[in-house]
């Protein structure tokens, strides 16, 4: 379908691409030259356009600086191997932020602003994708309440706002969690499964405390009974337990990746046994002690795969057989590489092609 969307350009006189060296990324410090932004006010969105990357003049009294009025997406634009530029599910992105910003009381955004918004951003800029192994251009568009005004009420005003960093190869090396048993994440009722920025404040702390004991990540646990597996800080967790998929269905509480959605489809359509069911702490530590769990991994669009190593507990460490070739999450992985690098046929329909 071709937009008709009016975007006003303001290009950059001067790239800055000749300044970075991609082989040095370190995630999320070096932005590509532009950045999209519309804003909506009075019941509408306008001001709608690409401008160069550039700080924000805002007031001290802005809303969501106040109260957290402010929701994200986040996505990879890939080049594939003949050189195209590729983006892995962006209508799925565009989807959740509507559901985000509904849970939030914020503003409904178009889906039309979101994917053309992202699309003519990235083709301008597309000589930020890199193209070696493992990198892409990372792609947040995020939107916050811009009411200059500090009344406690659901701002009137808001800023649409997407912009891009190039990230280098992601060397996952295997991370060792702790299944969080005393803080919570997100709560029946709660805003959990929005892509909403107080829940990542509000994990610091325990994630925190967690490194300082030597994990890499936390494993949250239900807030009632802390009984069951729930996700991670910002992956999805899946298992392997005696040949079947299984992993927390999404609700209130658990944010609904698109990697986790995608690995499913992939589980299926390969004959494996899914179940999407709440799966308790100690089923998980009772598979990892007689050895049915033989896999553990997170998934999300930072590393795509997160093989975990090892599980805490009260105390004590469950080690996670390392995955093999023959792993299922080696096989999602290398499928999911695979489709964004053109060296498979997109069959289910998920590529974007700029
Ligand atoms: C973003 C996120 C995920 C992963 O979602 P993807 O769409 O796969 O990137 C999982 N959990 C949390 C809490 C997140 O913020």
């Amino acid at each position: 379908m071709v937009s008709t969307l009016d975007i006003e350009m303001q290009t950059i006189a001067e790239s800055g691409l000749k300044n970075v060296d991609f082989q040095n990324l370190s995630f999320g410090k070096v932005f590509s030259d532009h950045a999209f932004l519309a804003k909506y006010k009075d019941g509408e969105w306008k001001d709608i356009k690409i401008v160069p990357y550039q700080n924000l003049n805002l007031s001290p009294a802005l809303m969501t600086l106040h109260y957290g009025q402010s929701i994200f997406e986040g996505m990879k634009a890939h080049r594939t191997e003949k050189g195209e530029v590729v983006i892995f599910r962006p209508d799925q992105n565009a989807m959740r932020m509507q559901k985000s910003a509904h849970r939030m009381c914020m503003a409904h955004i178009p889906e039309e602003i979101f994917i053309e918004g992202m699309r003519k951003l990235v083709e301008l800029d597309q000589l930020w994708v890199p193209q070696q192994e493992g990198t892409s251009l990372y792609i947040r568009p995020f939107m916050f309440g811009s009411d200059e005004f500090i009344g406690m009420h659901p701002s009137d005003e808001y800023t649409f706002i997407i912009f891009a960093c190039p990230v280098g190869a992601y060397y996952g090396k295997p991370v060792r969690v702790k299944i969080e048993t005393e803080y919570v994440r997100a709560v029946e009722g709660g805003v959990g499964a929005a892509k909403t920025s107080g829940n990542y404040a509000a994990s610091m702390y325990a994630t925190r405390l967690a490194n300082q004991q030597g994990y890499d990540q936390i494993i949250w646990t239900d807030g009632k009974e802390h009984k069951y597996v729930e996700e991670a800080g910002t992956m999805n967790i899946l298992f392997k337990i005696n040949g079947k998929i299984i992993t927390a269905p999404t609700g209130d509480t658990i944010l609904d990746g698109i990697t986790r959605k995608s690995i499913l489809h992939l589980a299926k359509h390969w004959g494996y046994e899914v179940e999407e069911r709440k799966l308790s702490v100690n089923e998980l530590v009772e598979a990892l002690e007689n050895g049915t769990c033989e896999e553990a991994f997170g998934a999300g669009t930072a590393a795509v795969v997160a093989p975990i190593s090892s599980i805490g507990y009260m105390g004590k460490d469950y080690p996670v057989p390392a995955l093999t070739e023959n792993s299922f999450a080696k096989k999602a992985h290398k499928y999911l590489i695979d489709l964004v690098k053109g060296r498979t046929a997109d069959e289910f329909g998920w590529l974007y092609y700029i």
